[in-house]
């Protein structure tokens, strides 16, 4: 199916976001000649909205809050098949790494409700989730003593919670302040 048509609003153009990518990733948006290769080849392409190569021509030419702002850029497989086949070495996937990694530190609310979860859970217990129970095929549910398995060592939550949230996941998770 057609994307719709996008207008770009050249007054939004930001070259200095296009350049620090360039400067603090391992890729680098200018080379790419649009051959599209990354995005016929791309695994979430063929079953979800990325398109990479887009992604890669908004980066370019500066389009910062689209890309910061875009829901493609979390369903990335992170299968590596942009990076490996690019004929021109840009690295697309590097530039998907950061700009999720920008989008958090922004506090963006297009960041997936699942990500947020996980990572509250990773910073209350250290999990990205409680322990489960098993379900038998007759619906009974055991926990891990009932199937007489070992406890389980659970991780230092606060040494975790105190360095997420030293990064940008303050803006994400803020039910924990
Ligand atoms: S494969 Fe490389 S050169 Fe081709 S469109 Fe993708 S990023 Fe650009
Ligand atoms: S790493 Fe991500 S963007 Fe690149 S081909 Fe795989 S799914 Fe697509």
């Amino acid at each position: 199916m057609d994307e719709p048509r996008q207008i770009v609003d050249f007054s939004r153009l930001d070259f200095e976001f296009s350049n620090y990518i360039k400067q603090n990733t391992n890729s680098n948006p200018f080379v790419c000649f649009t051959c599209r290769t990354c995005s016929s080849l791309c695994t979430s392409g063929k079953v979800n909205v990325l398109n990479v190569a887009k992604i890669v021509r908004q980066i370019a030419i500066g389009l910062k809050d689209d890309v910061l702002r875009s829901k493609e850029i979390w369903t990335c497989a992170t299968c590596m098949k942009c990076q490996e086949f690019c004929p021109q070495g840009v690295n697309p996937l590097d530039m998907i790494y950061f700009l999720q990694n920008k989008a958090v530190e922004a506090g963006m609310p297009t960041i997936p409700k699942a990500y947020v979860e996980m990572v509250t859970s990773i910073a209350k217990i250290g999990l990205i989730q409680p322990p489960q129970e098993v379900i038998s095929v007759d619906f009974d549910e055991f926990d891990r003593a009932e199937l007489e398995l070992p406890e389980l060592s659970m991780p230092d939550a606060e040494k975790i919670k105190k360095n997420l949230l030293k990064t940008g996941f303050r803006q994400v998770i803020k039910e924990l302040d």
